[in-house]
């Protein structure tokens, strides 16, 4: 078994099928794909865990980057998986999906499926207490997606200075076996960068806050993945409330999304640097 105190981060990157817009404008088709691993932009290459070209499918994905990591969580680590890239890249794809269809279903419904499988096939008789958090960080600022009136919350520090952040859980128990487990998503899928059409005023603020917190991440991620001795958690609060899914105990899947477009060459050259950072 991996040594529980180290860090386990792994970045997959993928990219999605052209759009209907893509394809009416006559795009060129960026990515080449060298391998499982290995992805050609203009000639340079990337290689990242796996690469997902167009083809792969919802079960391809989960399998490659969340169903050990669920495993993991079950045997007591922090799991922690979290999409990157600009907006229409397809990021709420592969974590959401559609909720409605097997196939299409994304990482974290499926996630829900495993763990409920797993508590249903266990014949002990012991009780399971699960908790689903569900919050959003916009613009360094914490807001409970289970009660939207909670805006702006604070991040606190518990008596071992864990950081956490105090929000509405949704929980059930069900009676199964084995250990309790204690289950986390953190809602982060603001990561977009600044619009093709310029960005000014309250926009630009935005951009700039948003940057800010991704280059808080990334300086955070690869401190972590070149085992520094000082990692910035504190530089932001995304971080921050991240401490523990990062460092520690941790399994990190960082899926990176890209077009395949030469329209937006340039967002999937900034975002597979970003994954490149984290390697
Ligand atoms: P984001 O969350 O990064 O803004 P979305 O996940 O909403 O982007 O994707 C933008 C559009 O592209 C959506 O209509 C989505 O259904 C579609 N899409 C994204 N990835 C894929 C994929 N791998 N296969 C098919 N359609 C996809």
């Amino acid at each position: 078994m991996a040594d529980p105190s180290e860090c386990n981060i792994k970045v997959m990157c993928r990219f999605r099928p052209f759009n209907v817009s893509e394809v009416a404008r006559g795009d060129k088709c960026i990515p080449k794909f060298q391998g499982e691993d290995t992805v050609l932009v203009g000639s340079k290459p990337y290689v990242f865990d796996r690469v997902f070209g167009q083809n792969t499918t919802q079960e391809q994905v989960y399998n490659a980057c969340a169903r050990q990591i669920v495993k993991d969580v079950l045997e007591g680590y922090n799991g922690t998986i979290f999409a990157y890239g600009q907006t229409a890249s397809g990021k709420t794809h592969t974590m959401e999906g559609n909720l409605h269809d097997l196939e299409i279903m994304g990482i974290i419904p499926r996630i829900v499926q495993d763990i409920f499988t797993y508590i249903y096939s266990m014949n002990e008789n012991l009780e399971f207490h699960i908790k689903i958090s569900y919050f959003e960080i916009y613009l360094d600022k914490i807001r409970d997606l289970l009660d939207v009136s909670k805006t702006n919350l604070s991040v606190h520090e518990d008596k071992n200075r864990v950081p956490y952040v105090k929000v509405s859980c949704t929980t059930s128990r069900l009676c199964g076996s084995s250990s309790f487990f204690f289950l986390v998503y953190y809602n982060c899928t603001i990561i977009q960068f600044v619009s093709k059409t310029g960005a000014e005023g309250s926009v630009l603020d935005e951009a700039k806050n948003i940057n800010k917190s991704l280059s808080s991440l990334g300086n955070v991620i690869s401190a972590l993945a070149e085992g520094t001795s000082h990692v910035p958690y504190r530089d932001s609060k995304m971080t921050r409330i991240l401490q523990d899914s990062l460092g520690g105990n941790c399994r990190t899947t960082i899926v990176i999304c890209c077009s395949p477009s030469s329209y937006n060459e340039s967002e999937s050259k900034s975002t597979l640097l970003f994954g490149q950072r984290a390697k």
